[in-house]
Formats: structure tokens, C-alpha cells, sequence
């Protein structure tokens, strides 16, 4: 569900009208509803509501301050994968305290910074990962409170690109080495073991995998318990998929998930652990759009172009993961649907936002909106071409506001020299 809608002929966000953020602001933009982040946080605090829960939105999937601000204001902790994503965290005013660390690929610098900023605790991907922890810790003079990120070996049904809980993902160790790691997180004086963490991969549109990736992390934990290893933390990471078309089957709803995870855990005996959730994309996904405008029609003997001023510089995921955005009129069209390609001005046969969606024939100078761009799409946005990346804005009500500039001419060659 989501806040952007028709209202006779004009596509609004809220109840703003997009062409009017067009006009203040430019094209192309990204579009962010306060309403929709906000219930889709609510969905997940309401899911887990029967047990001690965090909900630690995954940063990620878009970071810009006024959405982190928002969401650790009505109470969301934060997932990060960097140093640069505490410093968000830290920002936004929200507490260290609520912000779990995750990621492959921990530098020294960033796990003193995590220390810092007393972080909820560091999830922990490999053993050498674990050894520098303790160090930077013990240089520190603080304990580090760590948990072991599993990996289930489960298949998590979506595109490989983001399935990340498979036996040959990079992510996680697998439950023997998990064990071992415990042993040894136990008995060191500089680690505090507080959780036990998995994350199988993002866009899932089951329960099934879920169910089963708790299950096997459950019965470690529970093993783990039994040998007196202080487990008070499942963090299941996050990953639960949205609708990206209609008709397509639907993900299921936070409340769903929610019942069965903590069915799954209540079966391994695990249900008295405090549940952390990482969701990202059933956070933002839907929350926000990208707004653009039509430049040319360009018509070929076999294709009907809409060239539009937004590419897979903005948005790379059609590019990237071949992921289907639909694209609505922000004035309602007239005329009969034609299918057209939607395509940007980069220099790439890649570049295109959709393609054979039917659309009433746009006109130069119309705008468009990009639907269900919110996650993984500012955040993967790059200057390619030499493009200034758009602004960001945030619609609350009838009041918008730009909560990122865009960016100019200048900001592409900063920090450059001839
Ligand atoms: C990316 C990621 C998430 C968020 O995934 P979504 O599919 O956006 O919900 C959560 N946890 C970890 C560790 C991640 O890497």
C-alpha cells in the first residue's frame, strides 16, 4: 500500500500534486511519501508486537537523512554496512544503541567507529572478521558486543544478485564454523556475545524460506544456549519482497511473516529472544517514485521510444537486475495505450526504465512517474555521463520539502585537478 494516487486527472503524492514538485523543483527527482514510510513501519512494529522487537530499518536501501530521521523518530532502529551509513545514523539522531553493523567487509576504522557509537552489536561474517573485532576492541578498551551472521544455506528464490543465504554466497559461516566462533566469542575478554544474526537475500515473495532459515538458526541457537552462550538477540536480517506490478503474486504482509517466524521460533524453543528485523525495501520500496519528464517520441520501424530525462544513472535496477518499474502518467492520459519503451539519454542499450508498457502516447514536456522506486534507487545512483544526480524530496500532508539539493555542474568535478 501506498500514498500515490489520482486525484481526478493529476497523480498526486499525498495530497500534493507531483506536477507542482516538478515545477519547484525540476526533473528528475525522487519522490518520497511520509505516510507510506511510516505505516510500512508500523506494519512491522504491529507483526512483532506480541514480544520484544526492534525493527532495524536496513539504511541501504535509501539513506538520506530526513527518511532516518523520520523512522528513528516513530521508533525504528538502523541496520549499516559502513562507516559512512553510522555517521547517517548518527545524523539522524538516532541512538547507537538501536543500530546493529552488518556487512562482509569490516575495515579496522569502522569497527572502532561502531565502538564509538555504541552500537547494539556487530554482526560478525568470518572468523578473520571476528579476530579483528576483539583487536580493535581491545585496543579500544571496550568489549564489543558481537553476534555470528549464519548462513542457513538456504534458496531464497529471487534473483541471484540478491540472494545471499545460498552455500555459495559470500555472506555468513556456515552453523559448524558459527559454533566454533561461539566457543571462542565466549571465552574472550573483549567480546560480548549477544546474538546470533542471519540475512538469506532480499525481494522474497514467500514465507517459506524465511520459516526455514529461522528454523536452522534457531536450532543452533538453541544448542548454543544449552552450553550456557548467552544468546538474547535473533536479528533474521531482512528481505521481505513488494509488489513491483499488479497481478503479480503479492509478497506476503508484514503480519503474515511476522506469525510465522515467531511460530518458528517458538517451535525450536527460541521464542523468549528479543526479535530483531532488518526490513529495507518493504519499508521504502513503495514509499517513494522517481518523477521525470519527457523529452522526444522516437519512433522506428519496430519500437516506439519515449526519450525521458531520468536514465540508469538515477535509477540502474532495470539495468542491473533487469527489475520491472511501472510507469504512470502524472496527467492522466487520453487516447488508447501504446506499448512504448521507456528509455533514458545515456550512452547504453542497458539505459531504459521500461520497456513494451502501454502507455496513452506522452507528448514532449509531460511527465511520468517511475512507481516503486524508493529502495535501491537514489542510493544506487551514480554521475555516468557526467549527470548530475536528482534531488530527493519528502511529501507529508499537503507540505513538501527538498531534503537533498540536486546536484550541480560544480559538485561532478569537486575534488578534481588537472
Ligand atoms: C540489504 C540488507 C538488508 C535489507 O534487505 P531488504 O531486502 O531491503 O529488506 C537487511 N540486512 C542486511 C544484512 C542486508 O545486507
Amino acid at each position: 500500500m501506498h500514498h500515490f494516487e489520482y486525484v481526478g486527472d493529476d497523480f498526486c503524492a499525498e495530497a500534493v500534486r507531483l506536477d507542482s514538485i516538478a515545477a519547484a523543483v525540476g526533473t528528475p527527482t525522487y519522490v518520497y511519501s511520509t505516510a507510506t514510510l511510516l505505516r510500512h513501519l508500523e506494519a512491522f512494529d504491529a507483526a512483532f508486537a506480541a514480544r520484544p522487537h526492534l525493527v532495524c530499518y536496513s539504511v541501504k536501501a535509501s539513506s538520506n537523512l530526513a527518511v532516518l530521521h523520520l523512522l528513528g523518530e516513530h521508533g525504528a532502529g538502523m541496520d549499516v554496512v559502513s562507516i559512512g551509513e553510522i555517521h547517517r545514523t548518527r545524523l539522524a539522531g538516532v541512538p547507537g544503541s538501536r543500530v546493529v553493523f552488518s556487512g562482509v567487509g569490516k575495515q579496522a576504522h569502522e569497527i572502532e567507529a561502531a565502538l564509538d557509537a555504541d552500537l547494539r552489536m556487530i554482526n560478525v561474517e568470518s572468523e578473520p572478521e571476528l579476530d579483528l573485532v576483539e583487536r580493535v576492541a581491545e585496543h579500544a578498551g571496550k568489549r564489543a558486543r558481537i553476534a555470528i551472521r549464519v548462513n542457513p544455506e538456504v534458496d531464497p528464490r529471487t534473483h541471484p544478485y540478491v540472494a545471499t543465504g545460498l552455500q555459495e554466497s559470500k555472506f555468513g559461516v556456515t552453523s559448524d564454523l558459527a559454533e566454533a566462533l561461539y566457543a571462542r566469542a565466549a571465552a574472550s575478554r573483549w567480546l560480548d556475545v549477544v546474538g546470533i544474526d542471519c540475512h538469506i537475500g532480499s525481494q522474497l515473495v514467500d514465507v517459506e524460506p524465511f520459516v526455514d532459515a529461522v528454523r536452522r538458526v534457531a536450532i543452533l541457537a538453541r544448542k548454543l544456549r544449552d552450553r550456557g552462550i548467552a544468546i538474547s538477540q535473533f536479528d533474521l536480517g531482512g528481505g521481505l519482497g513488494i509488489a513491483y506490478r499488479e497481478g503479480t503474486p503479492a509478497p506476503p504482509h508484514p503480519s503474515e511473516y511476522g506469525k510465522a517466524v515467531l511460530e518458528a521460533l517458538d517451535a525450536e524453543g527460541c521464542g523468549d529472544l528479543e526479535v530483531v528485523v532488518e526490513p529495507g525495501r518493504a519499508i521504502v520500496g513503495n514509499s517513494g517514485i522517481l518523477l521525470c519528464r519527457v523529452l522526444h517520441l522516437k519512433r522506428t520501424p519496430v519500437r516506439t521510444f519515449v526519450v525521458v530525462d531520468a536514465g540508469m544513472n538515477d535509477l540502474v535496477r532495470p539495468a542491473l537486475y533487469g527489475s520491472f518499474h511501472e510507469i504512470r502518467p502524472v496527467r492522466r492520459g487520453v487516447g488508447a495505450p501504446v506499448e512504448v519503451d521507456v528509455v533514458g539519454p545515456v550512452c547504453e542499450s542497458g539505459d531504459f526504465l521500461a520497456r513494451g508498457w502501454p502507455l496513452p502516447l506522452p507528448e514532449p514536456g509531460d511527465l511520468l512517474a517511475v512507481m516503486s522506486a524508493g529502495a535501491y534507487g537514489f542510493v544506487m545512483s551514480s554521475t555516468y555521463n557526467s549527470r548530475p544526480r536528482p534531488a530527493e524530496v519528502l511529501v507529508d500532508g499537503a507540505r513538501f520539502r527538498v531534503v537533498r539539493d540536486r546536484e550541480t555542474i560544480e559538485d561532478l568535478t569537486r575534488g578534481e585537478r588537472i
